[in-house]
C-alpha cells in the first residue's frame, strides 16, 4: 500500500511533526494527486498559533498544485468539465459546498455555506485533501481544475487562496470606473492580489500601504502607481496624511487587505465622499474597533464584506496566470521554497513576514 508524509499541526504553537500515514486509491468521484506545491498562506500562521479553533491534530494547508496519480472509476473532468487524465496538473482550494443549505441553496452561495470547509480539516486522518502532504485525495464534489501546460505552478500558486478570495470580492465590489483612485491597505498575498486586479480593472491610480520594502516593489512591479512604507509611516495619521496626499483627498475604493484590526478604522478615514471600502483581509482576525459612524453616513460611504470565494474563481485564477504570467512577474511573487520536512520554517518564516509567497514542494531537495 502507498504511504505519504504529512507535516501535522498537533497543537497550538507546537512545532510540525512529520507522520507517514496509509494513502488510500482513490474509489467514486475521488481523485489521487500527488502535490507538487502547496501555498503558505497567513491562515496557517493563524491557526499555529491557537488564532483559529483547531480541537484535534490537523494537517495545514489549503492551497494545492499537484499531478492526478490517479482518478476514481467515476472521475472523466475537472470541475469545469475539461477532460483530465493520470499526469495532468491540476489546483485545489478545499472547499466542498454542500449543496444542502440555505446559503448554497436559496442565497445560491457557496461561500456562506457553512458546511464547507472547516470541521474537515480537523483529523489529519480524514482531512486527505490538506496541502501541507505528499499525496492528497480530493473527495467527490471538491472543486478542482487542470492547469494548461503552458502555465507555470508558480504563476497560478503566487497568491494563493488570496487570487480567487480577491477576484470573489471585486465581483462583490462592483466595477472600478476608469480613472477611480483605488487604495490597498496590506501588501501581502491579498493585497498584491488586489493590486493586480485593480490596475487590471481600469483604475487610474493604485497606492499600496505595506512592508517590507521587497513586497512594495513587487506591488510596483505588479501595477502599483505609489507605495506607503508601514516602516516608515508608522503612525496611522502619517499614514492617512501621505495617502491623501498623494491622492490629492481620499480614495474612490479602499481595499482592506491588511489583516490586522486596526486597519478597519483607519480605511475609512481613506474613503473618499461616495466611495466603496472592501473588507477581504480579516477573515482571521476576531475583535472589535473604533470608527466613526458619522463618516459613513454623511459622506454616503458604503461598505462591502467578502469572505473566501465560489469555485468559479479558483478557474478564474487560473485563467488570469495563463494570460498574464508573461506580462506580470507572477513566477516572482514565489519567493521562499521549503521542502515537506521543512514546513515549521515556512510557517515560521510567513510568521516573520519574510516571503513575498512560499510554497512547500514535497518534492524539493533538503
Ligand atoms: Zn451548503
Ligand atoms: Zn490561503
Amino acid at each position: 500500500m502507498r504511504t505519504g508524509k504529512r507535516a501535522v499541526l498537533v497543537g497550538p504553537n507546537k512545532p510540525l511533526e512529520i507522520w507517514e500515514a496509509p494513502v488510500d486509491p482513490p474509489t467514486g468521484a475521488e481523485v489521487l494527486v500527488a502535490v507538487e506545491m502547496a501555498g503558505v498562506c497567513g491562515t496557517d500562521h493563524h491557526f499555529y498559533l491557537g488564532e483559529v479553533a483547531m480541537p484535534g491534530p490537523m494537517v495545514l494547508g489549503h492551497e494545492g498544485i499537484g499531478r492526478v496519480v490517479e482518478c476514481g472509476p467515476d472521475v472523466t473532468t475537472d470541475s469545469a468539465g475539461t477532460p483530465i487524465t493520470e499526469g495532468d496538473r491540476v489546483y485545489w482550494v478545499p472547499l466542498k459546498p454542500c449543496h444542502r443549505c440555505h446559503a448554497c441553496t436559496i442565497l445560491e452561495d457557496t461561500s456562506l455555506c457553512p458546511h464547507q470547509s472547516p470541521g474537515r480539516f480537523r483529523d489529519p486522518l480524514l482531512t486527505p485533501f490538506a496541502t501541507y502532504t505528499e499525496y492528497s485525495l480530493l473527495p467527490g464534489g471538491m472543486t478542482f481544475f487542470k492547469v494548461p501546460e503552458d502555465t507555470p505552478s508558480e504563476a497560478v500558486i503566487a497568491f494563493g487562496c488570496a487570487m480567487p478570495t480577491v477576484l470573489h470580492a471585486m465581483e462583490r465590489l462592483g466595477q472600478i470606473r476608469f480613472g477611480d483612485k483605488v487604495l490597498v491597505q496590506g501588501a501581502g498575498p491579498v493585497g498584491l492580489a488586489a493590486t493586480l486586479v485593480a490596475g487590471l480593472s481600469g483604475a487610474g491610480e493604485v497606492v499600496v500601504i505595506g512592508a517590507p520594502a521587497s513586497r512594495l516593489e513587487m506591488a510596483k512591479r505588479l501595477g502599483a502607481t505609489s507605495t506607503i512604507d508601514l516602516d516608515v509611516h508608522n503612525t496611522s495619521e502619517q499614514r492617512v496624511a501621505a495617502a491623501q496626499e498623494i491622492m490629492g483627498g481620499g480614495a474612490d475604493i479602499v481595499i482592506e487587505a491588511a489583516g490586522k484590526l486596526p486597519a478597519f478604522g483607519e480605511g475609512t478615514e481613506l474613503v473618499a465622499r461616495g466611495g466603496r471600502y472592501l473588507i477581504v483581509g480579516l477573515w482571521s482576525a476576531p475583535g472589535t474597533t473604533e470608527l466613526e459612524p458619522r463618516k459613513i453616513n454623511n459622506d454616503n460611504v458604503r461598505i462591502i464584506g467578502s469572505a473566501l470565494s465560489r469555485p468559479r474563481h479558483i478557474y478564474k485564477t487560473i485563467q488570469m496566470a495563463q494570460q498574464y504570467h508573461t506580462r506580470f512577474p507572477l513566477t516572482d511573487v514565489v519567493s521562499h521554497r521549503f521542502g515537506l520536512e521543512d514546513a515549521q520554517s515556512a510557517i515560521d518564516a510567513v510568521g516573520r513576514q519574510e516571503p513575498i509567497k512560499a510554497v512547500i514542494q514535497p518534492g524539493l531537495e533538503a
